[in-house]
């Protein structure tokens, strides 16, 4: 067999499996590259096979409805996947001059033909094979937004799409034994169904654009259809333009492209039709598509792959999500090689085995999902449930449908957080490490211990989904320019027990080195102002734990190092400042932080060391005291004027 003969007879078979069976085995994009090349291979050797799909719209109609003649005609859409290529249909349209052109979403859902009679009605049918449908009334009345009566009383086909919600989705999916794959699968299985009530269970929405067969009424312009149908009560959606420019028309794709992960509907492109009529006229049909419109396709948002092995994550609460680790496939540009499931008995009910072929969705920046199984492929297996933590080996738990690690202490999230405190804003301040990569980095490179972050490399990083160039790059500069940071950020950083930022901070300024303060005693700590014995017995015993210790070491040794805090002179050089009561230009910690730039030392209560109080609104006993002790008080005013020296 050629290949040819052999494109033919596979996209045969899918297009049966699409249309007729409302259950594919490969994803649109899949099946658009094959009828692409068979396109390309009909134009080169300009042969052309009887059964090939080029020749037909759609699917054959199906033998359990009735079938009906359509009056009219309905087509499929010719397509292109480039701006560039609508830039040169509009060329080809106008030849050299502008038209006017309506521009609406490409609605991916069923297609249905309604007929009106007196007002009312009388049938509903969908494509089929473009000739002859399958009647669906029954189906089509248990959607709400049809009209089952309009003011128009001459006879009129109206055509739309039958769309399922991604909302209805979801919230059918929730409780079906079998999910539904997508809501196209979803509206095409609902509509093409004998079970009335099944259909009308799927919240299904119709939108109108187009009328087809008429009589009693004109048009001329597409624009006036659109009024039409709005007249008549028919859903039209919220979106349709009139273009004629092409930049407007290359904004508008753009914009509509970023728009579509977050509409209700799927749309997977926009259409383009001529919309003057009498150049419709001249224009005509091919045997599949009109020659005045152009369907521009999105970036496929769903593609077929192979589920090759399920892991389990334990996250910060200790719960084991599974995570399908998939053959790498690019999705609208990025490459996906893992998608999340949500608990055991959704892969159950999806059915998902290790080694099926299943459909991946990506839409946006959206986390990728498995929707459901393409192909069972032989020998493919279970995804068992775990039975020990895969981080710690503790027994798992289960809680509803979820697993979850007994071990509350000393598993993922305890050594998750700790990363996390590591790098938060006041610790060693790395930029874009958020809870989820550091879960990430925790799962897919088991990354355990901070001091592990700084071996990290670019191309660990573009292993993991959501990393690109850029990214990666910029992260990894990010956690090597943190090494050199201050000792009492490093204090912070490292998680003393008790020591927040501000006991790090005077821990730093104290002692000045971290040698110095490993080797304190837990007197020489409480000495301090402010430290209380338990704080500083928590600090000794800190540093006397050999893993601590090995921890540090480990940091150290890794290349982190101490900037000396800048000790500037200034106008409180050599002076301990207290602050107390409210002040009205600074926050207590902005003023604080004033005070050090200029050479002075900062603190929180009074006593014979302190050499100067500011006092602000409502200030108390420290005020008080400070008389008593004869140290020097000064005003908020005052406290401004040294601040301008
Ligand atoms: P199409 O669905 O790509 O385009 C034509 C259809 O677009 C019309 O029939 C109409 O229903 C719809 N449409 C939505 N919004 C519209 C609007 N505003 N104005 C006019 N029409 C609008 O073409 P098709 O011939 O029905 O189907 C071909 C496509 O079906 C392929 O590109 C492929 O993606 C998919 N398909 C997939 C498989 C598979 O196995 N996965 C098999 C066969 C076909």
């Amino acid at each position: 067999m050629g290949r040819m003969e052999e494109l033919v007879a596979l996209l045969n078979k899918y297009a049966k499996e699409y249309y007729e069976n409302d259950d594919p085995t490969v994803s649109d994009a899949e099946y658009d590259a094959l009828y692409d090349e068979l396109v390309m291979l009909e134009q080169f050797g300009g042969l052309v096979l009887p059964d090939s799909p080029t020749r037909r719209v759609g699917g054959r109609p199906n033998e359990g409805f009735r079938q009906v003649k359509h009056k009219e005609r309905l087509y499929s859409l010719d397509k292109t996947k480039t701006v560039e290529g609508v830039g040169e249909w509009m060329n080809k349209l106008g030849k050299g001059e502008t038209v006017d052109l309506t521009l609406e979403y490409k609605y991916d859902g069923l297609t249905l033909n309604l007929t009106y009679e007196g007002g009312r009605l009388i049938r509903a049918c969908t494509r089929g094979d473009g000739e002859v449908g399958e009647e669906v009334t029954e189906q089509v009345k248990t959607i709400k937004n049809v009209p089952l009566t309009i003011p128009f009383q001459g006879e009129i086909d109206v055509s739309g799409e039958g769309v399922m919600p991604l909302s209805s989705l979801e919230k059918y999916n929730m409780d079906a034994k079998v999910p539904l794959k997508n809501a196209r699968n979803g509206v095409a299985g609902a509509i093409r169904n004998l079970d009335v009530a099944e259909t009308a269970r799927r919240g299904l929405s119709f939108y109108a654009y187009n009328v087809g067969y008429h009589k009693g009424i004109e048009f001329h312009y597409q624009h006036e259809v659109h009024r039409f149908l709005i007249e008549q009560g028919f859903n039209v959606g919220d979106y349709f333009k009139v273009v004629s420019d092409f930049d407007e028309v290359k904004r508008l794709l753009a914009e509509a492209e970023e728009k579509r992960p977050h509409l209700d509907f799927l749309i997977d492109g926009m259409v383009f039709k001529a919309d003057s009529f009498a150049l419709r006229e001249m224009l005509g049909f091919t045997e599949k598509f009109p020659r005045w419109a152009l369907a521009y396709k999105f970036k496929a948002e769903e593609l077929t792959t192979v589920v090759r092995d399920v892991l389990w994550q334990v996250s910060r609460t200790g719960k084991l999500n599974p995570l399908a680790v998939l053959d790498p496939v690019d999705i609208g540009g990025a490459t996906v090689s893992r998608a999340t499931l949500s608990n055991i008995s959704e892969i159950r009910r999806k059915g998902i085995r290790i080694g099926d072929r299943v459909f991946v969705r990506r839409s946006g920046d959206v986390i990728p999902e498995i929707t459901g199984v393409a192909e069972e492929v032989e020998g493919a297996r279970e995804v068992e449930k775990p039975a020990v933590c895969p981080v710690c080996g503790s027994p798992v738990v289960e809680k509803g449908v979820f697993l979850y690690c007994s071990n509350e202490e000393n598993c993922a999230p305890k050594l998750i957080s700790a990363i996390e405190h590591f790098c938060s804003k006041d610790a060693l301040d790395i930029d874009g490490l958020s809870e989820k990569t550091i879960e990430q980095f925790y799962n897919e490179l088991g990354l355990k211990y901070a001091y592990e972050l700084f071996d990290l490399t670019k191309e660990q990083l573009l292993s993991l989904d959501g990393f690109k160039d850029k990214k990666a790059e910029k992260l990894v500069a990010g956690i090597q320019k943190a090494k050199s940071t201050t000792l009492a950020r490093f204090l912070y950083a490292i998680g003393i027990p008790n020591v927040g930022k501000k006991a790090a901070y005077v821990l730093a300024e104290t002692y000045e080195t971290l040698d110095r303060i490993r080797a304190a005693s837990v007197d020489d700590i409480a000495s301090i102002e402010d430290f209380g014995l338990i704080t500083a017995s928590g600090i000794v015993d800190y540093f006397a734990d050999s893993d601590n210790a090995a921890y540090i070491d480990a940091l150290l040794e890794k290349g982190v190092t101490f900037l000396k805090e800048e000790k500037t002179e200034g106008v409180f050089s050599g002076k301990t400042v207290v602050i107390t009561g409210t002040l009205s230009s600074y926050k207590r910690s902005a003023a604080q932080e004033e005070i050090r730039k200029r050479g002075g030392k900062v603190a929180e209560s009074v006593s014979k060391m302190v050499d100067l109080v500011v006092v602000g609104e409502d200030a108390g006993s420290k005020l008080d005291k400070a008389k008593k002790l004869g140290i020097e008080v000064i005003d908020e005013a005052a406290f401004l004027e040294l601040l301008k020296q």
